[in-house]
């Protein structure tokens, strides 16, 4: 309700939502979300972009709830319909959650549509837990749970600012949750917001706690090498390995190389990967083929007897 609030959704908007209604707690919660803010909500539920584009045009639907994605698709159908999504459409705020959202996807529908696309991040047993502003950068948290940041295996809360498992206690008599773990990775920023809003924001998603390695004591996550090495696109195929002797940690990146890269590559990949990870590591370059044909990013080769 507050994220789509922020998101322009207001009293006598029409309203599409495409979220599911079975099998699935979204369509329930995003129409109860919807019917407070006083919007009236069409159930179109997931599939069939024709119909869709009908009912966005017949009712002269201004809102949009579900994923970035399918707005995207519904969009590529009406102008292979011949529609113009921004003349023919009247679409100005849509909400998405439930996906990741990177910029692209988000620049791509909000160019296609005209529109405002505002993301939001909730689970199904938690519902929208944390909403993006007009200034974007984070989500806010919502006040209806207390969101905490903790380290997966111990279940601790972690320093603000640091990357951990997000758990959710829920202020609801129906539905109690007392530290619900979410499986979910992110961070808390305490920072101020321009947008004035006091509450804290959401990092977003950053991945899924069990793909999280400790490494040196720091947790390590295989997007986090993934975007260190985006930096390096001469490297297509690499790989993070983790090993432990006389018990220490030892990360060690390999990576596929026709030729020895030159000492100034392997510092640059050196130093982007501890600005990612906060640990340092060791660059191992290997001849083409010779890694796994697996896409693995992060093997953990330690054991534990
Ligand atoms: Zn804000």
């Amino acid at each position: 309700e507050e994220g789509l609030f922020a998101c322009g959704f207001r009293p006598g908007d029409v309203a599409v939502n495409t979220f599911s209604y079975h099998m699935t707690p979204a369509g329930m919660m995003f129409d109860d979300s919807l019917g407070r803010l006083e919007c009236a909500v069409i159930p179109t539920g997931i599939g069939d972009r024709e119909a869709q584009i009908e009912i966005l045009r017949s009712y002269s639907v201004t809102g949009y709830v579900g994923m970035a994605s399918f707005l995207l698709q519904i969009g590529q159908k009406a102008i292979e319909m011949g529609l113009d999504p921004q003349k023919d459409l009247c679409l100005k705020a849509a909400f998405s959650t439930a996906e990741p959202l990177p910029d692209s996807l988000r620049n791509s529908v909000q160019d296609m549509f005209g529109l405002i696309l505002r993301q939001g991040y909730g689970t199904a047993d938690c519902g929208c837990l944390a909403y993006e502003c007009n200034l974007r950068g984070g989500m806010h948290l919502t006040t209806r749970a207390y969101v905490e940041i903790v380290d997966p295996l111990t279940g601790k809360p972690m320093p603000n600012g640091e990357t951990g498992e997000v758990v959710v206690t829920l202020f609801n008599e129906a539905y109690p949750l007392i530290r619900f773990g979410t499986g979910d990775l992110s961070a808390i920023d305490e920072s101020s917001c321009g947008c004035k809003r006091t509450s804290p924001k959401l990092r977003g998603w950053l991945g899924r706690a069990d793909q999280l390695v400790k490494v040196k004591g720091m947790f390590i996550h295989p997007g986090l090498v993934q975007k260190a090495m985006a930096e390096f696109p001469d490297f297509q195929k690499f790989r993070a390995v983790v090993t432990r002797e006389d018990n220490r940690d030892y990360l060690t990146l390999k990576i596929e190389t026709a030729a020895p890269p030159e000492k100034s590559v392997v510092e640059a990949l050196k130093k982007r990967l501890r600005d990612h990870l906060k640990i340092g590591c060791e660059v191992f370059a290997c001849a083409p083929e010779s890694l796994p044909s697996d896409s693995k990013i992060l093997d953990d080769q330690r054991r534990w007897d």
